[in-house]
């Protein structure tokens, strides 16, 4: 199985990385950037991680200076580290820089190519149950306002979307494929490179919501075939707040016509709206150019990091939580796929998903609630309304994780 994929959940059970000793100094001083870790067992990854240090000093510095010299001559001196930051978030993504475009989320990211489409009555969307709310919601606005035709791709029996379904289902009518690839609310790691080669050189549109699996697994356009790839900073990526990106293809963009532009994406000639012809098309002027700053030093970071030791380390370390989570009898873990995220997701059957997420919370013990709202295909397939989150990155250890299980063991009835 492919890296890009996720751990198999076929390897359960070989010896994990986690527990060896050169990767316990690793995440030592990978802990030691992170002072929260301290305090806190922070199991909340896929909502919001914890920032490591320098990407916060990165924000501070920046603020300060503003606050000497004003935004637009601090904004100047750093136009070089800007750039770098647009590099870094490339070498990410396996794309160029001028492919790259920094928002503020991942769904505005998502939105943008979206409606950059010019879609026309009767085009066709595939999508998939692990699809999130808000792209679904734009799917159905289209269908509500231009007659799109948003449909479902079945799921195969382990929980992946089923990729023949999907290439039996392709016509020229076909506009885009839109797939998360890790959804919101557990484990799964949708196939993103079989459901690439699947699309081959159909002309649809290809955007893969990266919003869960941008900085815990690597990520590559072209083996994914990918036109177009959605992220957001705060999650695994531990940037700050109101930061996302957007890299699209070049050979996508000359179709894709954002609808908000002004004077930094697109400029008047002679009457007529000229586009700026590399993906910041999809930006606008005014920015958080500190947040901006932290984003590029997050991915300087995790590249530095290791994004392949990242990956097995973090899928190693939630697969131990899964299979501790599972001895515990009133239990249940319900993660679906052939391969597994950080992302777990459990519920207890004796209590209630946002009572042991509360409890947990003031034991400094942080988890969230995955609501159906999030996910409402998916969770309405599998009769699901609230579930557990949690969410591991790097800098959690396999004793935050007896503690965690230690901690919901004891609010089981
Ligand atoms: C969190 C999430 C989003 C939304 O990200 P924002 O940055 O809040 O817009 C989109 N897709 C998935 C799969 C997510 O988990």
């Amino acid at each position: 199985m492919s890296a890009a994929h996720g751990v198999s959940v076929r390897s359960r059970g070989e010896r994990s990385l986690i527990h060896d000793s050169g990767t316990q100094a690793t995440v030592a001083r990978l802990r030691a950037d992170t002072p929260a870790c301290e305090n806190v067992v922070h199991f909340d990854n896929a909502g919001s991680a914890l920032p490591p240090r320098p990407v916060v000093d990165r924000v501070i510095r920046h603020l300060r200076r503003e606050e000497q010299i004003g935004g637009y001559l601090a904004a100047d001196e750093v136009r070089d580290e800007l750039a770098d930051g647009y590099a870094a978030l490339a070498r990410l993504v396996g794309a160029r820089p001028e492919e790259i475009a920094v928002t503020d989320s991942a769904t505005r990211s998502w939105v943008s190519v979206f409606t950059g489409v010019s879609w026309r009555e009767g085009d066709r969307v595939l999508t998939a149950a692990s699809e999130y709310s808000s792209n679904l919601i734009a799917m159905f606005e289209a269908a509500r306002e231009r007659g799109v035709r948003v449909e479902r791709v079945p799921s195969a029996a382990d929980g992946d979307v089923d990729v023949d379904a999907l290439s039996a289902m392709l016509d020229d009518r076909v506009r885009m494929v839109a797939i998360t690839h890790a959804p919101t609310n557990g484990g799964l790691v949708q196939p993103v490179e079989r459901i690439g080669a699947a699309l081959g050189d159909h002309p649809a549109l290809f955007l893969v919501d990266a919003c869960q699996s941008i900085g815990q697994l690597p990520l590559d356009l072209d083996t994914v075939n990918a036109d177009a790839l959605s992220a957001t900073g705060r999650k695994y990526l531990r940037a700050p707040r109101g930061t996302g990106f957007l890299a699209v293809r070049g050979s996508a963009l000359e179709d894709l016509t954002p609808v908000h532009v002004d004077l930094d994406s697109a400029w008047l000639e002679d009457g007529r709206v000229r586009l700026r012809g590399d993906a910041r098309r999809f930006e606008l002027f005014e920015r958080n150019v500190a947040a901006v700053l932290g984003l590029g030093e997050a991915a300087r970071y995790y590249l530095d990091v290791g994004p392949e030791w990242v990956h097995e380390y973090v899928t190693g370390l939630a697969e131990h939580l899964r299979e501790r989570l599972t001895e515990l009898s009133d239990v249940e873990v319900t993660d679906i796929g052939s391969c597994r995220s950080g992302i777990v997701s459990f519920r207890a059957h004796t209590v209630p998903a946002r009572e042991l997420v509360a409890r947990l919370k003031e034991r400094g013990v942080h988890a969230t609630v995955s609501r159906a709202s999030s996910t409402p295909w998916d969770m309405g397939d599998r009769e699901l309304d609230e579930l557990v989150r949690a969410s591991v990155h790097y800098y959690n250890t396999p004793d935050e994780v007896a503690r965690f299980c230690a901690e919901v063991a004891s609010m089981l009835r």
